[in-house]
């Protein structure tokens, strides 16, 4: 195999997180295709995926987990694939230079502010993670602090110092989880500084991203992603569009924005419904309305009612959609289907099962490279009656 173009990480082996580090970006990207071919071919030929021009530094959304060494220094880093020993890192090729700038001053501010490591085996000590989300057309930073316990002293002067190195930082956040797990948030979390949460701007509408709201971790593709998805929607303005796995209201936003007669969005993530209903608004859009729910149960219930919706949008997590979701869908019979997924298996396995149980076919698999140097990758299909 060929070296990749730029020196290979040296945290690699042990990281784990980019899988396909060792090819070049063109094999990177021939390797993803006829993985998608092997899946979907049978479906319909899937076309050419879409790569980054730059693939590099892409993630907006960027974690460290922190320990401290039996020399007393602290480390902050990945955990090491498989296990909770953290990897020292500084700085990684896809991550946000931003971002992995304000971890690195981090850690190097918590010896002045007595901040200590948590240690999950005794559960005592301090800082636990952070997180930084990067809005990159805003540049608006968010930082979170995840904390084992509550006691935070220092917090305003910390606060003060962090925010004098990156004043782009726009909100702090301190999130408290002192449980046995490997969730990195816990419940209960402190607004320290700023509003609780920063803005994107994706294809011209604004999004608000919380601490847990899920939202796309490479803008640039998720723009062409979610293009190819409006692309196929068709939509002339008198339509009503269901966004299902809906997040912060992405995609049925974009739709409402672009003529869609009437949106509504079901997701499962109280957090990411608040976002979308405040995302609507703050888009200027009264034809749209969210509800928090069982995607899958949500379908069920719209399947009985006498108004069909005509485009459905589906954006289910890896694990795939639900024989519940796609049984409502043949039931209500909406014109078009766009589903979007971050897993062939699971997109394979649910189309299967669409197409030998309706008239549907699947028209056109558009792969686009959301996350180079890692083995995984987006897919829009197009779906619609035969
Ligand atoms: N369409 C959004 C989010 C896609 S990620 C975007 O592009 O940003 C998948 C989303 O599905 C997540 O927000 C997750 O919280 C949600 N989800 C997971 N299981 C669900 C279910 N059973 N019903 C509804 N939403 C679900």
């Amino acid at each position: 195999m060929k070296q990749a173009e730029n020196s290979i990480c040296p945290v690699h082996k042990k990281c784990g997180g980019c899988q396909l580090q060792n090819m070049s970006y063109a094999e990177q990207l021939e390797f993803k295709q006829n993985k998608i071919n092997r899946f979907l071919k049978k479906f319909s030929k899937p076309l050419p995926i879409i790569g980054m021009d730059n693939p590099y530094h892409y993630r907006n959304k960027v974690q460290a987990a922190f320990y401290t060494g039996r020399n007393g220094r602290i480390i902050s880093g990945v955990y090491q694939s498989g296990s909770h020993n953290v990897v020292g890192i500084d700085s990684c090729q896809i991550e946000d230079v931003t971002a992995d700038k304000i971890i690195v001053a981090v850690r190097r501010l918590m010896p002045s502010f007595k901040m200590t490591t948590y240690n999950e085996d005794t559960h005592k000590g301090f800082l636990r993670h952070i997180l930084v989300k990067r809005g990159f057309a805003t540049n608006q930073v968010m930082l979170v602090l995840v904390t084992g316990t509550a006691m935070f002293p220092s917090k305003n002067n910390f606060v003060k110092a962090i925010r004098q190195k990156f004043p782009e930082i726009a909100t702090v956040i301190q999130n408290i989880n002192p449980y046995d797990t490997n969730l990195v948030l816990g419940k209960k979390q402190n607004i320290l500084y700023g509003k609780g949460y920063i803005e994107d701007v994706l294809c011209g509408c604004r999004f608000r991203i919380s601490p847990k709201s899920f939202y796309q971790i490479n803008p640039v593709q998720t723009e062409v992603l979610y293009g190819k998805a409006i692309e196929y929607a068709n939509l002339k303005g008198s339509e009503t569009v269901l966004d299902t796995y809906c997040g912060i209201g992405t995609i049925g936003i974009i739709a409402a924005k672009r003529g869609a007669g009437r949106v509504i969005g079901v997701e499962l993530n109280g957090d990411a419904v608040r976002d979308a209903i405040d995302n609507a608004k703050a888009n200027g859009l009264k034809n749209i309305r969210f509800y928090k729910g069982d995607a899958g149960a949500f379908m069920r219930e719209v399947s009985q009612e006498s108004e069909r919706p005509d485009v459905v949008f589906m954006d289910p997590p890896r694990a795939g959609s639900s024989k519940v979701f796609l049984d409502s869908l043949i039931a209500m019979s909406p014109k078009t289907v766009v589903y979007v997924s971050c897993n062939p298996e699971t997109l394979a396995r649910d189309l299967k099962y669409l197409t030998e149980n309706s008239e549907y076919k699947v028209r056109k698999i558009q792969p686009v490279d959301m996350f180079p140097h890692t083995n995984h990758v987006e897919c829009v299909a197009l779906i619609t009656h035969g």
